[in-house]
């Protein structure tokens, strides 16, 4: 498949992918709505983090955003995210800590994460009992 990248400044935004993305949603029998991580993770969802004050983001694998905030015992919900990020651009520029919009689903090769993948079995237990 094509893709086309709009060049800003630094960052590459791939908005092929999430225009995709959206019409990939539309054609799913039942529509599903993203709500949680384990949602994103279930359907194998990158998700979009994007900085709210400078032009900073991030495209992550959904699996270990899932399991950190499963280990933390943290809200899962993709609203409640951005409490428990900051861009680590401005910190390194401004040492202020600027939380990200929520993140949202898209079509996109994933960026490199810092984050551990979950463990197998956990993984497979939280899959065996996911219904939606
Ligand atoms: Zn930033």
């Amino acid at each position: 498949m094509a893709r086309f990248f709009l060049q800003v400044g630094e960052n590459v935004l791939d908005l092929f992918s999430s225009i995709v993305g959206a019409m990939t949603f539309a054609r799913r029998e039942e529509p599903i709505e993203i709500r949680y991580l384990v949602d994103a993770a279930a359907y194998h969802d990158v998700l979009r983090i994007e900085c709210s004050k400078c032009d900073h983001q991030v495209a992550w694998e959904p699996y270990p955003l899932w399991w950190w905030f499963e280990c933390k015992g943290w809200d899962q919900r993709l609203t409640a995210v951005p409490k428990r990020l900051y861009c680590k651009k401005c910190w390194q520029l401004v040492f202020r800590k600027f939380r990200p919009r929520p993140p949202y689903p898209v079509r996109a090769d994933p960026d490199p994460c810092h984050l551990p993948m979950p463990l197998e079995r956990e993984w497979k237990r939280v899959m065996s009992r996911y219904r939606r």
